[in-house]
């Protein structure tokens, strides 16, 4: 079986020690932002070895609901970038939804 799903493409990454960059592109297959409260990326994964080259990965599911691109948990972004802040990589698409 197979799915097909239309995500926020993941345009850079800036973690090159991630299992899932090359190239500073994500190449998981898609990725979860947010522990909550901060918008880092979950699936970041520090190793060594690295995944081939694949089409880039998506934003497959997003927790930080303060964020202005988060509807139902889903980020609805056209895109997003990924940077390092301190030892953790961060989306820094996010924008902080006003009240
Ligand atoms: S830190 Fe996150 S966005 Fe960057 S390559 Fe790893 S899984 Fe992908």
């Amino acid at each position: 079986m197979s799915v097909t799903v239309i995500l926020p493409e993941v345009s850079t990454c800036e973690a090159t020690a991630c299992t899932y960059n090359a190239n500073h592109r994500c190449h998981a297959p898609a990725i979860t932002i947010g522990d909550a409260v901060l918008p880092m990326c979950d699936t970041f994964m520090p190793d060594s070895l690295h995944v081939a080259p694949k089409p880039v990965a998506g934003v497959g599911a997003c927790k930080v609901l303060s964020c202005v691109h988060n509807r139902d948990r889903a980020c609805h972004a056209a895109s997003i970038d990924v940077a390092m802040k301190g030892a953790q990589p961060d989306c820094t698409t996010y924008q902080k939804r006003s009240k």
